[in-house]
């Protein structure tokens, strides 16, 4: 029952999708935060801190990018976009907003959980060290 001590923030409007991924997460250790929107995505990562935000591109109240862009301003905090878009302009343009990196749905449970645990490497390595 034992949980590790990362928290993630899923911010994904589809709830079978939210739901798959808490469920991922939750299995393996992590603690989970919701939201469907990208102003709740805002609300919940200024007062939960998260480690890890998993963030969809396609929002019911505006793209995903722009919260994306709203962290990166200030924070250094792993951001995994994801989306069923398989365009790839859309890929380079939250690469190079600032996202870590992309899971295009659908995705496998593995996979997704192997892709948090890179994001968490990473981002250790670039604070840790000295
Ligand atoms: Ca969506």
């Amino acid at each position: 029952m034992n949980s590790n001590k990362y928290k993630v923030l899923i911010i994904e409007d589809e709830g079978n999708i939210r739901h798959f991924v808490r469920t991922i997460l939750t299995t393996n250790g992590y603690q989970v935060v919701e939201a469907k929107t990208a102003a709740e995505g805002r609300m919940a990562f200024m007062s939960h801190s998260p480690d890890v935000v998993i963030l969809d591109l396609g929002l019911p109240d505006g793209d995903g990018m722009e919260f994306l862009k709203m962290v990166r301003k200030e924070f250094s905090t792993p951001v995994i976009v994801l989306s069923a878009r398989t365009d790839e302009k859309d890929k380079v343009d939250a690469l190079d907003i600032g996202a870590n990196d992309y899971v295009t749905k659908p995705f496998s449970s593995a996979e997704l959980v192997a892709r948090v645990r890179s994001a968490l490497r990473n981002s250790r390595r670039s604070t840790d060290e000295g």
